[in-house]
């Protein structure tokens, strides 16, 4: 029976290419991406694999599309907004009418427990 150990460990594509072994290279392609940062790369693919649609930048970490124009990961243009600031901006006059409301509930049923 065959234990896989010779299987193992010799992946087809990984490890070092011994000169007997090499013959035709297979044929590849270039493709290009672009990120939203603006930056190109090629990528080296095999030429019967349908290219991903997006790569991940090497430079940024955004994912690259192969539309120079149009790159994937723009929408995301909202600026970092930090927790404070989403609690300021939910602050409004009504939501402190509402504290406030809260605040004088509170007040009343404190009267309620001492009379
Ligand atoms: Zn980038």
């Amino acid at each position: 029976m065959a234990s896989g150990s010779a299987i193992r460990g010799s992946r087809v594509g990984s490890g070092p290419v011994r000169q007997s072994e090499r013959c035709e290279p297979a044929p590849r392609r270039e493709v290009q991406y672009w990120c939203a940062n603006g930056h190109y790369l090629e990528v080296l693919l095999a030429a019967d694999a349908p290219p991903p649609v997006t790569w991940d930048c090497p430079r940024c970490g955004l994912p690259a599309g192969q539309d120079a124009q149009n790159p994937p990961g723009k929408p995301r243009v909202e600026p970092y907004k930090s927790h404070l600031a989403y609690v300021k901006e939910r602050r409004s006059d009504a939501d402190g009418a509402a504290i406030l409301d809260e605040a004088l509930a509170r007040l009343r049923q404190r009267r309620g427990e001492v009379g």
